[in-house]
């Protein structure tokens, strides 16, 4: 029988499963919760892995002109004092990089390629239930509409409808750490420390139960300096002290907390949006697939999005599915997806939980190597799209 496959989410996940599906000659229509124009300001962290998939997805060029290659971390404390400097590149072929970009813009991008494709987006189209049978599964939107295939991918992300109605019961926790993202333009800041970012370093600035990380997310955009940072909380901050405060009131907490003078607080003082963000993980999932509905990316598996892996491993989910559902029984391919990609989600998600950036590190005593080892991820994994 024809396959008719509905994914739930234009995000990085469900455009890149579209792409290869259209490319391995198979029907699959994409449905958003959003309008096709959407302003998000922050940069992440895609790991080697997930460079590897956007060039077998073929936007290594466009992903090339729109991101920054990170080349070196130089660890500091906040009165800059260096503590170690890493050199993180370590091949000179793109696909075998780290980079920062901005998450627009790499939506951007999966967007062009999936409309060269030929792949059909519908947008302003939200998910809020689905039911299936022997036969099919149906898709029902706000607005009404109803859509009929034979499998329905679930690629809408960490709040993921999907996920919810599989397992009402594997709800969202509150994971005991805040992020503020924010970005501003390099041309602003007038510090020799920040101008070493345009040599393609990572600052990593270290407080207590806090740190910060600013980069360079893109080549020629002003708006070329991002920066995450994170902080230990056990007990959540209430709305009105965290997403409801004022982008100045954020700033002056920043620089209570990391200082008032030096290049970090001109990082802060010049940034003009920050994104607050608390971050939520959900336990396991009992399985990634019930009937004929499956779940991908941040759907499936949280990830704390201090690793840089988040991302990363929602390209690799989208290229291992697309190649299992061209080759097998839509049951086969599920079960293939999650057997074969389970221990190295695993993999990630125990390190995060031995080296949790948000905690900080304590430096007063020197810095010790051993402190990022023992992580149990291959840093050479990659999938691919033929073999
Ligand atoms: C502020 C922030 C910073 C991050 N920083 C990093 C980082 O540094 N490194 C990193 O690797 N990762 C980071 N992440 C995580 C990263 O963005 C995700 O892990 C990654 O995008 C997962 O891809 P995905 O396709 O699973 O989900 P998403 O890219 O989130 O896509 C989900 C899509 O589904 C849509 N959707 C949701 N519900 C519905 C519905 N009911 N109906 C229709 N559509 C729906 C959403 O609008 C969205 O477009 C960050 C996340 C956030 C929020």
């Amino acid at each position: 029988m024809t396959q008719k496959i509905i994914i739930i989410g234009a995000g990085i996940s469900g455009l890149s499963l579209a792409i290869f599906l259209k490319r391995a000659g198979m029907d699959c229509e994409v449905y958003e919760n959003f309008p096709y124009k959407r302003v998000e300001g922050s940069s992440f962290r895609i790991n080697k892995s997930g460079v590897h998939v956007m060039t077998e997805l073929g936007i290594e060029e466009q992903v090339k002109m729109n991101s920054h290659s990170a080349d070196r971390m130089r660890l500091l404390t906040t009165d800059n004092i260096e503590i170690a400097s890493i050199n993180l590149m370590q091949n000179s072929t793109f696909s075998r990089r780290s980079i920062y970009m901005q998450r627009s813009e790499l939506v951007e991008v999966l967007m062009r390629q999936a409309n060269i494709s030929g792949v059909a987006v519908h947008y302003n189209k939200k998910l809020t239930s689905f039911s299936q049978d022997a036969s099919n599964v149906i898709a029902y939107f706000e607005d009404g509409q109803q859509v009929m295939g034979t499998v329905l991918v679930g690629a809408d992300g960490l709040h993921s409808i999907v996920r919810n109605q599989m397992f009402p019961d594997n709800l969202l926790k509150y994971a005991k750490s805040w992020a503020l993202y924010g970005i501003g333009a390099l041309k602003d800041i007038d510090s020799n420390l920040v101008q070493n970012l345009l040599s393609g370093d990572e600052l990593f600035y270290f407080a207590e139960n806090a740190n910060f990380l600013v980069s360079k997310s893109h080549p020629t955009n002003e708006l070329n300096l991002s920066w995450q940072a994170s902080g230990y909380q056990e007990r959540k901050i209430s709305r009105e002290e965290f997403e409801l405060k004022t982008l100045n009131e954020m700033k002056s907490d920043l620089l209570r907390r990391f200082g008032e003078h030096g290049a970090l607080s001109e990082i802060i003082k010049n940034s003009f949006n920050i994104i607050p963000k608390q971050i939520y993980c959900v336990d396991p999932i009992p399985s990634w697939s019930k009937g004929r509905v499956v779940v991908i990316g941040d759907a499936a598996h949280t990830i704390n999005p201090n690793t840089g892996y988040g991302s990363s491993v929602a390209l690799e989910d989208a290229l291992y599915l697309a190649k299992m559902l061209q080759k097998h029984h839509y049951t086969d391919a599920f079960y293939y997806l999650e057997t074969d990609r389970k221990d190295r989600i695993k993999a990630i998600q125990d390190t995060v939980k031995t080296f949790d950036v948000s905690k900080g590190f304590d430096f007063s005593n020197g810095f010790d190597i051993g402190m990022f080892s023992g992580t149990g991820i291959d840093p050479e994994y990659k999938v691919y799209w033929n073999n």
